[in-house]
């Protein structure tokens, strides 16, 4: 019954989020953070809920200086989203969407000459699954590098693309490039190279400071994990003011007042409380820990990580039917059953006492 969709329409997968579980049911198959936003987001957005009549700054100003301030750039340098998705969907229309095209048809040659053999972006896989959607939907042409055998990434293989996108962390590995990799990378590719740090405050090296001496480099982070903000979605990209600028652009062509008051408000106030939020990072980083050592003394391994969940493997019983077992005792966790996953179940990091819950329940069913 798709007959009024376009091919477009109809071609695309869209990302499915995980299940969402009952009140009494432990979550650990999204990977939102572990604990509550810092306290001065509430009180943040209750002040700025009283000027909701008058429409939010289009630019995100304050919020783009509280960044900026953050990580050590210039306001200049900073691209605020609904959600890191959205940034990184406007990426892909502002770098890659006309791949294909010639000049004649309006395609652009400003990152790539059109005598340069290979023409396409470049991707993991596996990686974070929407990538490809995105590579649909805007008409870039995508080539997926497989992991190596121990799941870490195969660096040389993505070098000589027109583009490359890359979760750092990887997702759902949790596996980390370290930043001389990611400078490599900047060197042999074309064109924009996207750095997806979502889970990089819990321990990966950020590409933030290369920015500055890389034109073709944009880093994309989300509150959603860092800062217990999934639920008001905002994301940012960081890069040379020439990119933020085609990321403007495609904005404003888009929707002209992307990010509420509220989101910006409660952005601000949570940036900016670095003690609570160094405070929660650490804690998860040491349950994370935790974790890893309670799995390994049961003869279970995980992948090294250095995000907010782990990647474990299960042989027998399977990892499917773990998942299903944990699923019983109400713990819900992540099964891809894609090739060179199944073998996995991927975990969040919750409270102490919640991977304690996660721990027995693992002890009982193996
Ligand atoms: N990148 C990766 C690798 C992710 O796992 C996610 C969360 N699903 C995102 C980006 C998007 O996060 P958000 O839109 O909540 O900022």
């Amino acid at each position: 019954m798709k007959e009024f969709w376009s091919e477009k329409a109809k071609r695309l997968t869209p990302y499915t989020a995980g299940e969402q579980p009952t009140q009494t049911m432990i979550k650990l198959n999204t990977n939102e953070n572990a604990y509550p936003p810092s306290p001065k987001v509430k009180e943040a957005i209750m002040e700025a809920a009283g000027d909701l009549r008058l429409y939010p700054n289009a630019d995100a100003d304050h919020l783009r200086k509280v960044i900026a301030a953050h990580h050590g750039v210039a306001p200049g340098e900073v691209f605020c989203s609904n959600g890191s998705d959205e940034a990184l969907a406007f990426c892909f229309a502002a770098f890659f969407s006309d791949s294909q095209k010639t000049e004649a048809e309006g395609g652009s040659t400003a990152w790539f000459p059109r005598s340069y053999p290979d023409s396409h972006v470049r991707t993991l896989d596996v990686t974070y699954s929407f990538y490809p959607v995105w590579a649909e939907l805007f008409d870039a042409p995508l080539q997926t590098v497989p992991l190596k055998e121990d799941y870490s990434v195969d660096v040389a293989k993505l070098y000589g693309a027109r583009g490359v996108v890359l979760a750092n962390p990887n997702a759902p590995t949790g596996i980390a490039l370290p930043l001389c990799a990611i400078e490599k990378i900047l060197h042999k590719t074309n064109g924009v190279v996207i750095v997806d740090e979502a889970y990089a405050a819990f321990g990966a090296e950020s590409a933030i400071p290369l920015v500055k001496k890389h034109k073709n480099l944009v880093v994309v982070r989300t509150l959603s994990k860092s800062h217990s903000l999934a639920g008001l979605r905002v994301g940012y990209a960081i890069a040379d003011e020439n990119l933020v600028s085609a990321l403007r652009t495609v904005k404003d062509s888009f929707n002209s007042y992307p990010l509420d008051r509220l989101a910006q408000a409660g952005a601000c106030a949570a940036i900016e409380d670095t003690e609570y939020n160094e405070q929660t990072t650490q804690d998860i980083i040491a349950t994370r820990a935790y974790t890893i050592g309670e799995l390994w003394k049961i003869g279970i391994s995980c992948l090294p990580s250095h995000a907010n969940f782990i990647f474990v493997e299960f042989s027998n019983p399977s990892a499917k039917q773990v998942f299903a077992a944990l699923r019983d005792r109400g713990i819900l966790v992540r099964y891809f059953p894609q090739n060179r996953m199944e073998n996995f179940l991927r975990v969040t990091i919750g409270t102490r006492t919640e991977m304690d819950a996660f721990l027995a329940a693992v002890k009982e069913i193996i």
